[in-house]
């Protein structure tokens, strides 16, 4: 593996085409920090537990749980609708942060075999390492809200899965 500043080092062109394909169609993890409920639960108008109710699953990878959102039956994601992402303002940080992911960003073999599925990569804006190190630091600092309680999904058939903004691995 690459380190983080090896090929991103003189930048990355990533400019999103909306082409909504990381959101729709294939089944996926979008993981959630706790800022990222307390944003969204307000921007619904909700008490962040009744919006954990609601919109997301508990996602259990045997050490930890994770809280990611739900995904309607044709497989997209809850929060898309009519065209676009409802929560674009308030969407969370692991949708904001990409393509500027640890497992993309130190492997130019991964960004690659990304590039194929996303149309964004690799054009329009040069995102300097200044900018995508902040995205990683800031995904560093807020983590993932770790989910409690016996009620739980074992989503493991789906890690690997190609939605492009449900990485598990990611951090
Ligand atoms: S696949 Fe890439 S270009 Fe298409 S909506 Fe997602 S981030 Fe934007
Ligand atoms: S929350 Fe993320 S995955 Fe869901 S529709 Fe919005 S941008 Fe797409």
């Amino acid at each position: 593996m690459e380190k983080p500043d090896g090929f991103a080092r003189s930048g990355l062109r990533f400019e999103c085409t909306r082409c909504s394909k990381c959101c729709r169609h294939t089944p996926g993890y979008v993981f959630l920090s706790a800022a990222d409920v307390t944003t969204l639960a307000r921007k619904h108008r909700l008490r962040s537990g009744d919006f954990l109710s609601l919109y997301c699953r508990p996602v259990d990878f045997g050490l930890t749980r994770r809280y990611s959102l739900k995904e309607k039956p044709n497989l997209d994601c809850i929060f898309w609708e009519n065209g676009g992402c409802s929560v674009y303002e308030a969407r969370p940080l692991q949708c904001r942060s990409f393509p500027f992911w640890s497992a993309l960003v130190t492997s130019r073999a991964e960004w690659e075999n990304q590039a194929r599925i996303c149309p964004g990569m690799g054009s329009g804006e040069l995102h300097p390492w200044t900018e995508i190190k902040q995205w990683l630091e800031r995904r560093l600092q807020e983590g993932f809200l770790e989910a409690e309680g016996e009620e739980q999904e074992n989503e493991s058939r789906f890690l690997g899965s190609a939605r492009i903004s449900s990485d598990p691995s990611d951090a």
